[in-house]
């Protein structure tokens, strides 16, 4: 089955899409021919990629302003949309690292309402709009696999991504009666800007040799399994988490 070809002409919205991975999805959904639609808080980064998928392919690009933790700026974002919606990708997060002795509360504060009611926001918007559209759209959750494991310095991160493991499942349940979708890409470490820095430490290197395959993902590591939750391939799947990890989550104790 070519999952890919699914994507041509699909409009699909991906948060945090101004790095990392929610940049990666949206050049793989620009070079199936999907339209794109890219949401981040810096959206002069976001002018560059969307010249980026035009060239890729995409049937349309664009970028709007979104901060998935501003109400407004959500309602705003999916009123700006230009055409009816497919698929939303979740993907916006961030990962704070301290230990839980010594975490801010505002930080907690930072990752629960960016990981979690973020991506609640972002679903519930889009749940109103598709609840009676004849054709309702999908979600596709990026969780980690941080959120049925844990490992130390990242314990706000961790709870936040249980929570977006349980909202998958949570939504999932309220909403196939609707005909709307939900389910989570659950990645294990994959090399971006948001953990270069620790993958260089000590730590970091061993941890690397705790996943059974012996490396970090590749972004490219997750299109099969993206592509496979982002478009109509496998259409009564809902509520699924689909780990991505080279192993690591059957890793030895
Ligand atoms: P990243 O830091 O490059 O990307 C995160 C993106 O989210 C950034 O573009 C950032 O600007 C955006 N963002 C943060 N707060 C936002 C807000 N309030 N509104 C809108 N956008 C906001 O990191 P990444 O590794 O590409 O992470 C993408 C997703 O993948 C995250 O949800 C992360 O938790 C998840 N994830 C990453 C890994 C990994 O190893 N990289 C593993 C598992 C899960």
């Amino acid at each position: 089955m070519d999952l890919g070809s699914r994507l041509a002409g699909k409009h699909i919205l991906i948060t945090g899409a101004s790095s990392g991975l929610g940049a990666h999805f949206a050049t793989l959904c620009a070079r199936h021919g999907a339209r794109v639609t890219v949401g981040a808080r810096r959206k002069e980064k976001l002018d560059d990629l969307v010249a980026e998928l035009t060239y890729a392919g995409a049937a349309s690009a664009r970028a709007v302003s979104l901060d998935v933790t501003d109400e407004a700026s959500v309602k705003a974002c999916f009123d700006a949309l230009d055409a009816p919606l497919d698929t939303l990708v979740n993907n916006a997060g961030i990962a704070l690292s301290s230990m839980a002795i010594d975490t801010p509360l505002a930080d907690f504060d930072a990752v629960m309402t960016t990981n979690v009611r973020g991506v609640f926001a972002m679903a519930q918007e889009a749940g109103r709009r598709w609840r009676d559209a004849e054709q309702p759209g999908n979600i596709v959750n990026v969780a980690s696999i941080l959120g049925q494991r844990v490992a130390g310095g990242v314990t706000p991160y961790a709870i936040s991504k249980a929570a977006v493991k349980q909202a998958t499942h949570a939504l999932a349940l309220e909403w196939a009666r609707f005909g709307i979708r939900v389910n989570a890409l659950a990645p294990g470490y994959i090399e971006t800007e948001i953990n270069a820095e620790f993958f260089a430490t000590p730590p970091g290197e061993a941890m690397i040799k705790r996943i059974p395959m012996r490396r970090l993902g590749k972004p490219e590591d997750l299109d099969a399994a993206f592509l496979l939750l982002a478009t109509d391939a496998a259409p009564w799947m809902t509520g699924t988490y689909l780990p991505v990890d080279g192993g690591h989550l059957c890793s030895g104790l």
